[in-house]
C-alpha cells in the first residue's frame, strides 16, 4: 500500500494509472502506452505538454530570482508585470488582483476580501454568499463550503452556518425541469426561488453570488438562455455582487477569452488559476473592482497590514510561467483557434446524438460533456455511477483520458493546442469506448425499459 493520502480517490481502491511522460496533447503511461489527454489533466494544460517556451521561461526565473515573497513592502517585476496584464484582460473596472496557488485558496481569499470589503464601509452583515446547487469551487474550508457536491460535503462537518452559506438551484434544464415546462419557465421558476429566497433572508444581509459561467465538475452545465441576463438583473437590484469563477471557464476554454464573455455575465469579482499558468507551475488570481480595492486602503492603514496573503503569493517563477502562457495566448491567437476547434468538436459530438446511451451533449468551446442515462427517451438516470465510472475506463483502454463527473456525465476539456485530427481521433476513441458500455450496461440490466 502506497504511503501517499490521494487527493480525491477511493482509498480501498489501490490501483493506480502511473504517467511518465507527456508530450503536446499525449500523455504515456510507464508501459509506454500513449492516450489522447481529453481532459487537459484536470481541465488545465491549456498549451499541452513538453512547450519549450515555458520550460525555458520557467529555467531563467529560476535563475534569475527563484524566490521573493510580496509581504509588507517587498515587490518584484514578474507580479507586478502579471497583475498589470491581468487587469488590463478582465471585463472589471479598475481591477485589483491578489495571487494565490490555487483556485480553492483564490476564492477563499475572495471569500475574506468580501468581508473586509463590507467591514470596511460598515456594512458587516451583509456577509452571506448565495452558491447553486452542484457548484464546484475547491475544497479549502470556505470554498469547499461554497462547493455543493456531496462528495465534497458528506463526512466533513463543514461550518455551513457559521460561514453563512446559501444555496440555490442549479440552472440544468435536462435534470432539473418539471414535466411539460419550458426553458423560459424553467428558467423563471428556479429565478424565483432566488428572489424569495433573498427577500426572505434580506438582501442587506447577501454580500455576493458565486457562479461558474460554465460548470465543470458537476458535469458541465450550460445555462439556458436567458438566465444570466434575468439573474444579473435580479442581483443588480439587490445590491448582490456577481463572483464569477473562472477557474475552469478562464482564457479560451468556452470559445471567448472568458466564460463571462460567452455567456454574457458582467462580473464585479473574479476567479482565476488551472489555464492561467498553462498548469507549468501553481498560480492563482483573485480580481476585484477598484471601488473594492479603494475602500479597504484605511482598513488596512488602521490595522497596519491588510491580514491575509500565502509565503507563495506572486511567486516569481509561477509569475513568470502565467506571463508566457498569456504572451502565447496573444500571439499565437490561441483563443480565436480553441474557439474554431471548439466548434469542430460540438460538430463532432453532435454526430454521437443518436447513441442510446446519450442523454444529452453540452458544452462550448473546448468544454464539453455527454451525460449518460438508462433511458433515453424517458430522460431516466442511472441510479448510480457505475455507467460512467465503467465508460472512463473503457476511454482508457482505448487511448483516450476522459473524466466521468457527477455521476454518469463524460467530460471533454482538450488542450486548446488540439487539432481537428486530433479531435478525430477522440471521436473515433470515444464512441468504441461508448459501444463498449452500452454492452455493459446492457449485459447488467442497467438500462431501463
Ligand atoms: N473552482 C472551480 C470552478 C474548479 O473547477 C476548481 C477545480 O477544479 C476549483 C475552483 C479549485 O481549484 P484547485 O483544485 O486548484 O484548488
Amino acid at each position: 500500500m502506497s504511503a501517499m493520502i490521494y487527493p480525491t480517490s477511493n482509498f480501498a481502491d489501490q490501483q493506480k494509472l502511473c504517467f511518465e511522460r507527456a508530450e503536446g496533447v499525449y500523455i504515456f503511461d510507464s508501459d509506454d502506452k500513449k492516450y489522447l489527454e481529453g481532459m487537459s489533466g484536470l481541465w488545465c494544460t491549456a498549451l499541452g505538454y513538453g512547450n519549450q517556451e515555458l520550460i525555458d521561461a520557467i529555467s531563467e526565473q529560476l535563475q534569475t530570482l527563484s524566490f521573493s515573497h510580496l509581504f509588507g513592502g517587498k515587490s518584484h517585476a514578474p507580479a507586478e508585470e502579471l497583475a498589470s496584464k491581468i487587469a488590463a484582460m478582465v471585463p472589471i473596472t479598475d481591477a485589483h488582483v491578489f495571487f494565490g496557488n490555487s483556485g480553492s485558496d483564490a476564492n477563499d481569499t475572495h471569500y475574506k476580501m468580501l468581508r473586509y470589503y463590507f467591514n470596511a464601509i460598515g456594512k458587516p452583515e451583509k456577509r452571506k454568499i448565495i452558491t447553486r446547487q452542484r457548484a464546484y469551487h475547491g475544497v479549502t474550508v470556505a470554498s469547499g463550503s461554497l462547493t455543493s457536491l456531496p462528495v465534497n460535503l458528506a463526512h466533513f462537518d463543514a461550518p455551513l452556518d457559521a460561514l453563512h452559506i446559501l444555496r440555490t438551484d442549479a440552472p440544468h434544464y435536462y435534470s432539473g425541469h418539471q414535466v411539460g415546462e419550458s426553458e423560459t419557465q424553467f428558467v423563471d421558476r428556479i429565478l424565483g426561488n432566488l428572489e424569495r429566497q433573498i427577500l426572505q433572508e434580506g438582501a442587506d444581509t447577501i454580500a455576493a453570488m458565486i457562479i461558474e459561467p460554465i460548470t465543470g465538475a458537476s458535469g458541465v452545465i450550460v445555462p439556458p438562455e436567458g438566465y444570466y441576463q434575468k439573474l444579473q438583473a435580479l442581483l443588480r437590484k439587490h445590491d448582490i455582487l456577481i463572483w464569477a469563477d473562472e477557474v475552469i471557464t478562464g482564457f479560451g476554454r468556452t470559445g471567448n477569452d472568458f466564460g463571462c464573455t460567452t455567456m454574457g455575465i458582467k462580473p464585479d469579482l473574479m476567479t482565476f488559476a488551472k489555464q492561467l499558468s498553462s498548469a507549468y507551475y501553481p498560480i492563482s488570481a483573485s480580481v476585484i473592482p477598484g471601488f473594492m480595492y479603494d475602500a479597504m486602503i484605511e482598513q488596512t492603514n488602521a490595522s497596519g497590514v491588510f491580514g491575509h496573503g500565502y509565503t507563495y503569493s506572486g511567486h516569481p517563477v509561477a509569475c513568470a510561467a502565467a506571463l508566457k502562457t498569456l504572451e502565447i495566448f496573444e500571439r499565437d491567437n490561441i483563443f480565436e483557434k480553441a474557439a474554431k476547434a471548439g466548434d469542430y468538436l460540438n460538430q463532432k459530438l453532435a454526430t454521437l446524438e443518436a447513441h442510446p446511451l446519450i442523454g444529452e451533449i453540452r458544452g462550448a468551446g473546448l468544454l464539453a460533456a455527454i451525460e449518460l442515462v438508462a433511458n433515453k427517451e424517458q430522460e431516466i438516470h442511472f441510479k448510480d455511477a457505475k455507467v460512467g465510472a465503467f465508460a472512463q475506463k473503457s476511454c482508457e483502454n482505448h487511448g483516450l483520458i476522459v473524466r466521468a463527473v457527477a455521476g454518469n456525465s463524460i467530460a471533454l476539456c482538450p488542450p486548446l493546442i488540439i487539432s481537428n485530427e486530433q479531435i478525430d481521433e477522440i471521436i473515433e476513441k470515444l464512441t468504441k469506448a461508448l459501444d463498449d458500455t452500452l454492452a455493459f450496461a446492457q449485459q447488467q440490466k442497467l438500462l431501463l425499459p
